[in-house]
């Protein structure tokens, strides 16, 4: 969604919330409802949820980091594979590039699966693949289908390819990127939903697991770098 028709869709949603208030309002004071209290209650709770939205939408964040599946207990809760979680990997990935990203002096919001609306101007997924045919599948790079987006894509590839010596599949690119769970609550002209790798391969875990660090390190210095900073990169 481009920042225009988000901001239009900000201002009109805010609009509808304010007419929903006072139309309650009205009706409360048009049938003098005996319970009162009760009315009291629901209109304060609308107002929090209206604060609560407003507050998640109003100021973009540079960045949100989203480890993939987590806080999930049913539905897509990610690949499991032996002893490997990739809900787990994803968890330590994010936390790790947030961090880094932190000691930079960069924004950052860290999100779960399932998050309140935000916005930021750089939003990564962090995830890792599973194959039903072991190791025929690697890394890959899904976003949106835009500009700023593409070729923050290929930013990242550029890093992160010489550094992973297994399989890149081609982009994974769509209109809105509308398979993805989290496109409509997370507003970013960059969105970037990041497959490090394959972790039903025991080739590819075995090589992944030393590397976390590295390559959470690798992702915070393409954010940082795409934000137009100048940090040193880690060896990789
Ligand atoms: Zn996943």
């Amino acid at each position: 969604m481009s920042n225009y028709m988000y901001n239009t869709m900000f201002i009109l949603f805010c609009q509808f919330f304010i007419s929903l208030t006072n139309t309650l309002f009205a009706i409360i004071h048009i049938m003098n409802l005996k319970n009162k209290t009760a009315a009291f209650f629901a209109i304060l709770i609308l107002l929090l949820i209206g604060f609560i939205l407003y507050q998640s939408l109003k100021a973009p964040v540079s960045v949100v980091i989203q480890a993939g599946h987590e806080g999930r207990t049913c539905g897509n809760t990610g690949a499991v594979c032996k002893n490997y979680k990739e809900v787990v990997w994803n968890i330590k990935v994010a936390d790790m590039a947030a961090a880094q990203l932190k000691k930079w002096g960069i924004d950052v919001k860290r999100v779960p699966a399932d998050t309140l609306p935000v916005r930021a101007k750089i939003a990564v997924a962090i995830h890792f693949d599973s194959a039903k045919h072991r190791c025929h599948s690697g890394a890959s790079v899904g976003y949106p289908d835009n500009n700023a987006s593409r070729t923050f894509a290929q930013h990242w590839k550029a890093i992160y390819k010489p550094y992973f010596p297994f399989v890149w599949h081609a982009d994974n690119f769509t209109d809105n990127l509308k398979e993805y769970y989290a496109y409509h609550t997370i507003f970013a002209p960059k969105f970037l939903v990041l497959e490090l790798g394959e972790i039903t391969c025991p080739k590819q875990t075995h090589w992944l697991e030393p590397r976390l660090k590295t390559i959470a390190r690798l992702i915070a210095y393409t954010i940082a770098t795409e934000l137009g900073m100048k940090v040193k990169r880690v060896k990789g």
